[in-house]
Order: structure tokens, then C-alpha cells, then sequence
């Protein structure tokens, strides 16, 4: 999951943008994300290519905590 670097949570933070790539009218393995905290105005960014690789930008971090499933 993403958290804010300065609140080291994710709570407060929220999607300013949402960029899915399509090809051919498909939609690939690739998004670009741009998020901003709430609490204190960080903003950052993240992209993800179609090959997985992850590039995070600014005041965001990505942690290795997955969502558990029941
Ligand atoms: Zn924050």
C-alpha cells in the first residue's frame, strides 16, 4: 500500500489523478497515480509500467504490507 512519508500512514491520503494506459483499446499493465495528503499537503506521485516495475515520486512511499484477504 502507499503511505504519506510525513504521517507514515495512509490515511489521509487520496487520488488526485488516475491515468490507465490503453493499447489498441485495451487497457495494459501500466498506471500513473498522483496522490495528495489531506493532513499535511504532501503530494507524490506513482507510476507502474507494464512490466512491473514501480517508480514513486515526492513525499509518498510504497510499503510492502499487502491488503490481506480473508
Ligand atoms: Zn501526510
Amino acid at each position: 500500500m502507499i503511505e504519506c512519508t510525513n504521517c507514515e500512514t495512509a490515511q489521509f491520503l487520496q487520488i488526485v489523478r488516475s491515468r490507465v494506459y490503453f493499447e489498441d483499446g485495451e487497457v495494459i499493465n501500466e498506471i500513473s497515480e498522483r496522490y495528495e495528503c489531506t493532513l499535511c499537503n504532501a503530494t507524490g506521485t506513482y507510476a507502474r509500467s507494464d512490466d512491473n516495475d514501480v517508480e514513486v515520486t515526492g513525499d509518498i512511499t510504497v510499503t510492502t504490507e499487502r491488503p490481506k484477504y480473508a
